[in-house]
């Protein structure tokens, strides 16, 4: 857990974890817009790409990100994060983590790819994923179940339905799309670990859900910021197109 509340002084770390292999969608995004969300409030804010061929996660990040990708390199991703463990023990002191998609089922306690081999991952939120019989393509809508945060809206494209197990929550209700495909339900929490199927990037689509990200990792309430109009047209158009 962040011992005292950054200042805004204090550089905030943001690693964007290997990206050459879980980087579908424009996950890189959400990086991009949790820096630019922290510097409009005066923080100053690093984006450190980590690798596959690095040697092990650094561990004095402040958020982690972890995007979608192919079944292959999610086993690849998981390998990776097993060296060293660093991920379980920043999620252990309470660092924030995003995993969208890949990252959710990377995140998660196994996944099923659509050969029927079964791969652990990384036990981080208690979310297990089964091949769907088709793939889930197409605008998703959420109601979160988060404070504060309201409906989310995104792209999703993933064959694994995931379902959500004691030690976890739902991220939110499906208003219109698949989701986790079990339940009525997308995505899940647990701590300060968040997961998603909601591409969009998911942040830039829905800042309300960059913002509680970025307080857990300041360790602050942080300040308003401006709406974007064009946002909530995209968001009202989706819930009513779709709804
Ligand atoms: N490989 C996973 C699935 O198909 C995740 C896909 C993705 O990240 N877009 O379910």
């Amino acid at each position: 857990m962040t011992e005292a509340p950054l200042t805004d002084e204090s550089t905030v770390r943001i690693a964007l974890v290997v990206p050459d292999l879980l980087g579908t969608y424009g996950d890189r995004g959400n990086a991009l817009v949790l820096a630019q969300r922290l510097r409009w409030r005066g923080y100053r804010a690093e984006i450190v790409t980590v690798l596959s061929s690095a040697e092990s996660l650094p561990e004095s990040c402040d958020i982690y990100l972890l995007g979608g990708g192919e079944d292959v390199a999610q086993q690849a991703a998981v390998s990776f994060l097993r060296r060293g463990n660093g991920l379980r023990r920043a999620v252990d002191s309470g660092t924030a983590v995003l995993g969208v998609c890949g990252g959710l089922q990377v995140l998660g306690t196994r996944f099923t790819t659509g050969d029927g081999k079964h791969h652990a991952g990384l036990g981080l939120v208690d979310i297990e994923t089964r091949p769907g019989a088709d793939r889930a393509i197409g605008e998703l809508g959420t109601r979160s179940e988060l404070p504060g945060i309201g409906v989310l809206t995104g792209f999703e494209n993933h064959l694994g339905r995931s379902e959500v197990g004691d030690d976890a929550r739902p991220l939110g209700r499906v208003l219109h799309g698949t989701g986790n495909g079990a339940d009525g339900v997308e995505g899940g929490v647990t701590g300060r670990v968040v997961c998603t199927y909601l591409h969009g990037p998911v942040l830039a689509r829905n800042p309300a859900l960059a913002d509680t990200v970025l307080s857990w990792a300041v360790g602050a309430p942080l300040d308003g910021l401006p709406d974007f109009p064009e946002l909530e047209r995209l968001r009202a158009e989706r819930t009513r197109v779709r709804g």
